[in-house]
């Protein structure tokens, strides 16, 4: 069976940056699967995946827009205290909050707070970095109907719903 949309992919991953210090990890025990052509995985793995099959190694290199896109400044910003929710008014550095606006949700990490702001960026953590990829495909299955409905991956042990 080869990698290709609506099947569920296992693999195991090295992400290491340009000075080959490792950002992420995954081995196979970790049972990592997502569903290819979903968007669960950036667009350069899924299309480094496609077409491949099971113990395959691949090395690929991603350049941001294969990756996790550019770093946009624009996504750097103040926000008044008093637009949150009491409660969530003295967030922690590195916290993550989700916030939808203008229909779009996106994760906004918090930098800090600068007097009667919280300061957010919408920038993924690794926005604007190439991505060196080593990884291996162990398993390739027919996604169910349930998960292409989802649009993601069901895999045992991990969260249900
Ligand atoms: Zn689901």
């Amino acid at each position: 069976m080869i990698a290709a949309k609506d099947t569920v992919v296992h693999i195991s991953y090295v992400l290491r940056d340009a000075k080959g210090e490792i950002l992420d990890e995954s081995s196979v025990e970790d049972s990592f699967e997502y569903l290819q052509g979903h968007q669960n995985v950036v667009p350069g793995l899924e299309k480094a995946v496609e077409g491949r099959t099971v113990g395959d190694k691949i090395k690929v290199s991603l350049t941001p827009d294969e990756g996790y896109g550019d770093y946009d400044p624009a996504l750097l910003r103040k926000v008044p205290k008093s637009v949150f929710p009491a409660k969530m008014r003295n967030p922690k550095k590195g916290e993550m909050l989700q916030i939808q606006e203008d229909g779009v949700w996106r994760v906004w990490t918090v930098e800090g707070t600068e007097g009667d702001n919280i300061v957010l960026n919408g920038n993924h953590e690794l926005a604007g970095q190439d991505l060196h990829f080593e990884l291996e495909i162990h398993g390739i299955r027919v996604a169910s109907k349930e998960e292409i409905e989802h649009g993601h991956a069901h895999s045992p042990g991990h969260h249900h719903h």
